[in-house]
């Protein structure tokens, strides 16, 4: 997962305060990669002043003139847009576009293109699209501003960029069944070892101590440790 090759390309901003929130909007989202093609006001004091920690980020931000030139080396291009068009454009939800992005994103760069304040983006813009991409709002006034429009796509892009993260590199190897088997007959005798269990005591315990263990989700290690605690505890070479 690489999200350097993902980019935001703003399509003709005119307002700077704009170009600056959607900057503070991309850092947040840990998105680094700035596009502007032909913007009214840029650089300009009141962009960097709406950016609030994400100057650098401004700093880097490549200005071109056309969009030939923002989209060039992108393999995916998915523009940003409410409207509905003449000719419907093949729509994403913000989640989907964030999969597509992230997953094209391991191979080549991919552009995620926002138009104007005041028009948007046109049918040609669009149709330069592979797909577009329309965040539900109320229909009787879908338009978001720019910055806020940005935020969202972005933070959706985080969200699947993460949940990748969370399978590749967060996953634990748990202990095998027959570990933790073994791990609850050595409980069963320290419950004896220590007379924890009474005649009276209730026929849930064991499923109730299990139920704690399992929450753990212990892996080997774990279980290892708990094991030689119990052998302390009780004094017993077989457990
Ligand atoms: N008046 C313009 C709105 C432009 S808002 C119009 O009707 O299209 C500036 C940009 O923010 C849009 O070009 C689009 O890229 C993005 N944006 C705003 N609202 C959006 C929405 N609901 N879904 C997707 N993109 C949106």
């Amino acid at each position: 997962m690489n999200l350097n090759n993902i980019r935001i390309v703003l399509h003709q901003p005119s307002h700077p305060g704009n170009i600056g929130a959607v900057a503070r909007a991309m850092w947040t989202m840990n998105l680094s990669h700035l596009y502007l093609v032909q913007p009214k006001s840029f650089p300009d004091p009141i962009a960097t002043k709406r950016a609030t920690g994400a100057e650098a980020l401004l700093e880097h931000a490549v200005v071109v003139d056309t969009l030939d030139e923002a989209l060039a080396e992108c393999g995916l291009v998915i523009g940003s847009s409410a409207q509905t068009r003449h000719l419907p454009w093949p729509i994403l939800s913000p989640p989907e576009c964030a999969q597509k992005a992230v997953q094209q994103a391991s191979k080549q760069q991919v552009a995620l293109v926002f138009g104007p304040e005041r028009t948007g983006l046109s049918n040609e813009e669009l149709q330069r699209c592979h797909y577009q991409v329309a965040i539900p709002a109320n229909p009787a006034y879908s338009s978001l501003n720019l910055a806020m429009a940005v935020q969202v796509i972005c933070y959706e892009v985080y969200g699947e960029f993460l949940s990748h993260h969370a399978t590749e590199g967060v996953m634990r190897e748990l202990a095998s069944d027959a570990q933790l088997q073994s791990f609850y007959g050595h409980l069963d005798k320290l419950l004896d070892a220590v007379h924890f269990r009474r005649p009276s005591s209730s026929p849930d315990l064991i499923p109730k101590l299990k139920r704690i263990f399992n929450r753990a989700e212990l892996d080997e290690d774990e279980i290892n440790l708990l094991r030689g605690i119990f052998k302390k505890i009780c004094n017993d070479p077989s457990i």
